[in-house]
């Protein structure tokens, strides 16, 4: 039996590894297929404290490994897939192992979202992508569109024109919520158009995407926009499928935390975007793993 199990290895799982390492509680870290999170498929991370030229995704994640490990972190590839919260010590199953901890921190992040939409499916991997710093190279003077008007749109648009000759951002609404920089970014650049008050219907191709089916959200006209790739931006949904309903969730799906990062089960934690919608980052992803760790210890040092 573990002290404590982390379940994720995003900047909250990793930090909350270095932290309870730290302090003796050698954590197992259950990873996920790969670790890192989400921050393996991004490139450039200029806002993360302490790094004034900026640090590659991977890199910043490689680099947190590396911490907890130095600490007795053990980190174990695979996914959490069912949970038992219900008596002590708690149960983390990944597939038929069972693992077994005193203490809990769910730090297993979110997930991009899709539209649901005829086509999307089928043309998976065909054209459709929800990762551009993945698939964008495939994309060499070929013309894509960016779904979304938030920062991730503006990045990986901005990303995109590296490879392709022409890149198209579709947004439902007249404005981007993205901050400012990030439009300037996007919208000064040559490579980039941006369609307003559209929503895609549908995919369409033979073998691999060649239009889309878009639809005027104010005049409901629809018209084809012929092209090569269609990248989703549309934000992210909590990745809590194997918590067997056991955790207390916000109206919007993602895990509640009371009172810092307790969650409505003794002995259980919670950090980073599996709970925070609002803020997203990393930094704030790292903050709140370490705030998990030293919530957790205390939980830990208080049981008999
Ligand atoms: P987001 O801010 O939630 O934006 C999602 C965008 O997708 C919104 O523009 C939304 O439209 C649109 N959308 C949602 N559902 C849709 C649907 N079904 N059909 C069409 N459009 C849909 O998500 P995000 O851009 O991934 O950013 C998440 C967080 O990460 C934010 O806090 C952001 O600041 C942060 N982030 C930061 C950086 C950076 O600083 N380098 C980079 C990437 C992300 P509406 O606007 O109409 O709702």
């Amino acid at each position: 039996m573990k002290e404590i199990i982390i379940i994720g290895s995003g900047p909250a799982g990793l930090t909350a590894a270095i932290y309870t390492a730290r302090a003796n509680l050698a954590p197992l870290v259950i990873a996920g297929d790969q670790y890192g999170g989400q921050l393996m498929t991004t490139t450039e991370v200029e806002n993360f404290p302490g790094f004034p030229e900026g640090i590659q995704g991977p890199v910043l994640m490689q680099n947190m490994v590396k911490q907890a490990e130095r600490f007795g972190a053990e980190i174990l590839h695979g996914n959490a897939t069912s949970v038992d919260f219900s008596s002590n010590p708690k149960k983390v199953w990944v597939g038929d192992k069972e693992y077994q901890a005193r203490s809990v921190i769910v730090a297993s992040g979110s997930s991009p979202r899709v539209l649901n939409i005829p086509g999307e499916q089928e043309f998976w991997g065909k054209g459709v992508s929800t990762c551009a710093t993945c698939d964008g190279a495939f994309y060499r003077d070929k013309v894509v569109a960016i779904i979304g008007g938030g920062d991730s749109a503006m990045e990986e648009a901005t990303f995109l024109t590296r490879f392709a000759k022409k890149v198209y951002i579709i947004h439902r609404r007249e404005s981007f919520r993205a901050s400012k920089i990030m439009q300037e970014r996007a919208l000064k650049n040559e490579k980039i158009e941006v369609i307003w008050n559209t929503e895609v219907k549908e995919v369409h191709g033979d073998q691999v995407v060649e239009k889309l089916q878009l639809r005027n959200t104010e005049t409901q006209e629809e018209h084809d926009l012929e092209l090569d790739g269609m990248f989703l931006a549309i934000g992210h949904i909590p990745n809590v499928g194997f918590l067997n309903e056991s955790l207390t969730l916000d109206d919007q799906g993602f895990i509640d935390a009371q009172h810092h990062t307790r969650t409505n089960i003794e002995g259980v934690f919670v950090a980073g975007d599996v709970h925070d919608h609002h803020y997203q980052q990393a930094i704030t992803a790292a903050g709140m793993g370490s705030m998990a760790a030293i919530d957790a210890e205390q939980w830990i040092a208080s049981q008999p």
